[in-house]
């Protein structure tokens, strides 16, 4: 298993690329209220993308239709868009977005409550969110990747949720998913010892209830197995000598 280390004109470019995606995803964020459909959504981010001169990745991978991910509720990830799915009231969606600029990737995603949504809703979301940093305050060089995966799983079980273990974060550079697979789970001090240039896609996706999910009849859409909410929170960050870098930032 070999893990990419990227130059640092690679980093510049997926630094740009991480860009466009985080703006996307911002851009997206003012949009969601009760009405909007995932289709206008997915227009919006490829809008958006081909704007900034760069190509949406997620559309033909793997045959996948859309440009956006958009996962509601129980919907883990790989929610497909839709014209007729629209948002209602107390929803949370997540959005996952990414971008190949100049041939290096930039991959993030949030989760967004739609108009008001319950307290639980409320806390899963930040829960989600703050297990993502806990996992990048690891991505330091000298530490091993099962840091990473140990800082996430030990927050988010505190605070009652489960973590899904079916779906992983990633390496990411020239391609959307290189090595090493980043399980979200799993013991600290095990696993590659991170070095400078690596680049890695963190990408908790937490539940309310089990952890177990299983994939809908479209053949995509990971919903949890109890229909308990679901979030997920991605950023794709850089190990550098000292503090990591958040690449997917506006
Ligand atoms: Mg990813």
């Amino acid at each position: 298993m070999a893990i990419n280390i990227k130059t640092a004109e690679e980093i510049a470019l997926m630094r740009q690329a991480g860009r466009i995606v985080a703006s996307a995803l911002a851009l997206l964020k003012t949009r969601i209220k009760p009405g909007v459909t995932t289709g206008e959504l997915d227009a919006i981010a490829y809008e958006y993308c081909i704007k900034a001169s760069a190509t949406p990745s997620f559309k033909g991978y793997n045959g996948f239709p859309a440009s956006l991910c958009a996962s509601i509720n129980d919907e883990v990830v790989h929610g497909i868009p839709s014209g007729k799915r629209k948002l209602r009231e107390g929803d949370i969606i997540s959005l996952d977005f990414g971008v190949i600029y100049q041939g290096l990737q930039g991959d993030a995603a949030i989760t967004v409550g739609v108009g008001r949504i319950s307290d639980l809703a409320a806390r899963l979301i930040k829960t989600t969110e703050e297990a993502l940093y806990k996992g990048i305050a690891q991505a330091r060089s000298g530490r091993r990747l099962g840091d990473i995966s140990w800082a996430i799983q030990s927050y988010a079980e505190a605070q009652g949720f489960s973590v899904v273990r079916q779906y992983v974060g990633h390496g990411i550079g020239r391609s959307m998913h290189e090595e090493p697979q980043i399980p979200n789970f799993g013991p600290p001090g095990r696993g590659p010892v991170l070095q400078p240039g690596m680049v890695l896609a963190l990408e908790p996706m937490i539940n309310v209830g089990t952890f177990r999910t299983r994939v809908k009849e479209d053949r995509w859409t990971v919903v949890t197995e109890d229909g308990s909410l679901s979030a997920h929170f991605e950023h794709t960050v850089a190990v550098t000598n000292g503090e990591p870098e958040i690449l997917t930032r506006e």
